[in-house]
């Protein structure tokens, strides 16, 4: 697998992976530039063709990701679970870095110094890292009785419930009965933080993803599972995936 960059006169910078044996072309977007996935063997002018027979879906790919990108302000507020709420502002006292930590009661914030750029996608990151520790503090007050609470409503027994810190994996059961939970639920909406952990505790009924399973989780939510799924899917979480 080889990488290298072009200069294009609209897009700018792209860049170009390589991989052997690889047949189709495929295009996406990272850290705002497009990166094309092509194989090896694909000469220069093939690129260029393959670029310019393609610019109206990658311009439309480029405005997309554009608009989803996460980005934050000055005076933001991010709530979270269990009534906590966020605030992203600035220090002025430390150059060059983000300070986080608790306010006052269930008041959290994020802060960075004032010579800093909210545009600058590192500044982005820093803010998203310091917001997933301040999830872990909130989620360790919170989850483990929100959680227990579900449980006890729909009379299902975890052996227990286990904060962890994963964004791609919400939630996980074990064979042995045990919850584990992503610390980031914090950041969700009650009820989609609740319909994660009514999955995981269907799974100690069915373990797997079979249509008995589906019917229980659906019941679990007021038949609501097609509707909560597509509104979780939908999301835009205030940190980075
Ligand atoms: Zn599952």
């Amino acid at each position: 697998m080889g990488q290298y960059k072009l200069d294009d006169a609209e897009f700018g910078t792209i860049i170009i992976s390589t991989r052997r044996g690889m047949k189709s072309i495929r295009s996406n977007v990272r850290n705002g530039a497009i990166e094309l996935h092509v194989p090896t063997s694909i000469r220069y002018d093939e690129l260029c063709k393959v670029i310019d027979d393609n610019r109206t879906k990658l311009r439309q790919m480029l405005a997309k990701s554009e608009e989803t990108k996460l980005r934050y302000h000055e005076g933001q507020e991010i709530n979270c679970l269990g009534g906590y709420t966020i605030n992203i502002c600035r220090q002025q006292r430390f150059p060059g870095k983000a300070t986080f930590g608790s306010d006052t009661g269930n008041t959290l914030s994020v802060k960075i110094h004032t010579g800093m750029d909210f545009g600058d996608e590192r500044v982005t990151s820093l803010i998203s890292q310091c917001l997933k520790l301040l999830a872990k503090r909130i989620a360790a007050s919170v989850l483990p009785r929100f959680a227990e609470n579900i449980a006890t409503e729909i009379g299902a027994k975890p052996a227990k419930f286990v904060i962890g810190g994963g964004l791609r994996k919400l939630g996980h059961c074990t064979a042995k009965g045990e919850i584990q939970l992503s610390c980031n639920l914090v950041f969700l909406p009650k009820h989609l933080a609740k319909f994660i952990i009514l999955h995981e505790l269907a799974h100690l009924t069915h373990f797997n993803h079979s249509p008995q399973f589906h019917n229980l989780l659906n019941q679990y939510c007021n038949g609501n599972e097609k509707i909560l799924d597509s509104e979780l899917k939908h999301f835009r979480w205030p940190v980075k995936l």
